[in-house]
């Protein structure tokens, strides 16, 4: 398998010089050159567990690396790091919910991260040289991404997060550990000026090389592939459960990452018939699949911080898809929105945008609304980017015989503000790896917004480490 970057001006590469370019070196995103299709394989596929299944599905993305060692990397990702199962699925009242917060830091991106930094640690062993991570995080990105790399040989890790407009709990998963390799930077900023200035250093190819800089992102391809195996292994489970013959599947969004692989799955044949895509007031892709029209606006501070995003990183895959794979096309689109802030596509007949997506946003009063009364009724505490996948599944329900599974993106022990606020009740949602943190010192470096202070920043920290050995 070969890849290429949605902008059509990068060399098709493999699969590790994929992962290690992280975002395109022509401003793109990396997608692979074709899509599998598995329609056949599904039967045999539903008999295996977590592991088998995201060896049998990541092999088909990967031509460059043995098959035993893949599979001795992802055994080693998808086992004791996942405490109670990698994405089991829950049943609350008629309600499917499948929990993908089971590994270290409490969020579904260790599902994908945990991979990542077992693959980087793989490729730098087998290749040599270093590599210095940068990435930008809106909450849960940064800590999943540190507890992927920290204390790895070869790996520094530089972390942006927006200062003060992450949770207290999401600032203190970064910022107390303790690893000589992971430099936490909070920006005084937005999310979106993190990401810009992650884009705008990732984008400055002397800089890059200089430090072998990769990223983290959800725009790393290798995130996507692994979130694609959740979706099967979910769908064979309300197979089971339900004897459905297609489900759907209900995706709190933000950078599109997530409900973007499964997209990717249902490309690959595996019958998920609607992808429930729910936003919070930061609604650029609900408006999207609404009119056609997708447009920058103003970011909210929500309930729900890891969605507060206008600019989703990952929609260019998609569209690239949606142009029908024309580089040109997409260029073209993308320079525009770079320069309005907006783009439009076209919708087919019936001013549909796609099929296959159906969206809708929750406020917050819905959200806590609906953290409650699953507390209520159920004993069952959704965390506030789940209940918005949720408030969205109900408002948007569909045929009776096609179930509909909710991504549970965190645990709500992360967001105790927001549980506390919606049941009326103190101390609800604990668990013992947030107790633990509340009491550790902390390490992280506050910068201005500024492109220049943030590579200054870097430059420094590793010319000290390198210099010093850079263990
Ligand atoms: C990152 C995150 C999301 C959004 O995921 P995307 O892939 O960016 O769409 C939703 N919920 C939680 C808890 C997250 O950490």
């Amino acid at each position: 398998m070969n890849y290429i970057s949605t902008r059509g001006q990068v060399e098709p590469v493999k699969f590790q010089d994929a992962v290690l370019m992280g975002l395109a070196d022509d401003g793109g995103l990396i997608v692979p050159e074709s899509i599998p299709d598995i329609a056949d394989k599904l039967d045999e596929w539903s008999k295996l567990d977590y592991p088998q299944l995201a060896f049998e599905i990541i092999r088909l993305f990967v031509s460059d690396m043995p098959d035993d060692d893949l599979k001795s990397l992802v055994d080693k990702t998808y086992g004791p790091a996942f405490d109670g199962g990698v994405a089991p699925v829950a049943e609350v009242g008629g309600l499917f919910v499948q929990e993908l917060w089971h590994g270290p830091t409490l969020a579904f991106k260790d599902v994908a991260l945990q991979f990542l930094g077992n693959l980087f640690e793989y490729i730098l062993a087998n290749r040599g040289g270093r590599l210095t991570i940068l990435g930008a995080t809106s909450g849960d990105t940064g800590s999943a991404a540190i507890y992927g790399v920290r204390g790895r040989a070869g790996i520094d890790i530089f972390v942006m997060h927006p200062a003060g407009r992450v949770s207290p709990i999401q600032e203190r998963q970064m910022t107390t550990v303790a690893d000589a390799n992971v430099h936490n930077i909070a920006v005084e900023g937005t999310f979106d000026d993190c990401q810009n200035i992650m884009k705008a250093l990732a984008g400055d190819l002397e800089f890059k090389r200089q430090y072998s800089l990769g990223a983290v992102n959800s725009v790393n391809w290798a995130r996507v592939l692994a979130q694609i195996v959740y979706y099967f292994h979910g769908f064979f489970e309300m197979q089971k459960r339900t004897g459905a013959e297609s489900i759907r599947v209900a995706v709190p969004t933000g950078n599109f990452g997530d409900v973007l692989a499964g997209w990717y799955a249902i490309q690959m044949g595996l019958p998920i018939s609607q992808l429930v895509l729910a936003t919070n007031e930061n609604d650029i892709l609900t408006r999207f699949f609404s009119t056609g029209e997708y447009s920058t606006a103003e970011v909210y501070e929500t309930l729900s911080p890891s969605m507060d995003i206008q600019v989703a990183s990952n929609f260019e895959r998609y569209l690239y898809y949606k142009v029908g794979c024309d580089a040109e096309i997409l260029r073209r689109l993308m320079d525009g929105f770079g320069e309005t802030g907006s783009l439009r596509v076209d919708c087919g007949n019936g001013g549909v945008v796609d099929p296959v997506f159906v969206a809708a946003l929750a406020r917050q009063e819905e959200v806590l609304e609906t953290i409650g009364k699953y507390h209520e009724r159920y004993d069952y505490v959704l965390d506030p980017h789940t209940a918005v996948g949720v408030c969205v599944a109900e408002k948007l329900a569909g045929p009776a015989d096609e179930p509909v599974m909710c991504l549970a993106t965190a645990h709500p022990a992360k967001f105790p503000a927001a549980i506390d606020k919606a049941t009326g009740k103190k101390g609800l949602a604990t668990h013992p790896a947030i107790e633990a943190i509340m009491e550790m010192p902390t390490r992280c470096q506050t910068l201005p917004n500024d492109k220049q202070a943030i590579r200054q920043f870097i430059k420094q920290v590793m010319d000290a480490r390198l210099a010093g050995g850079g263990q």
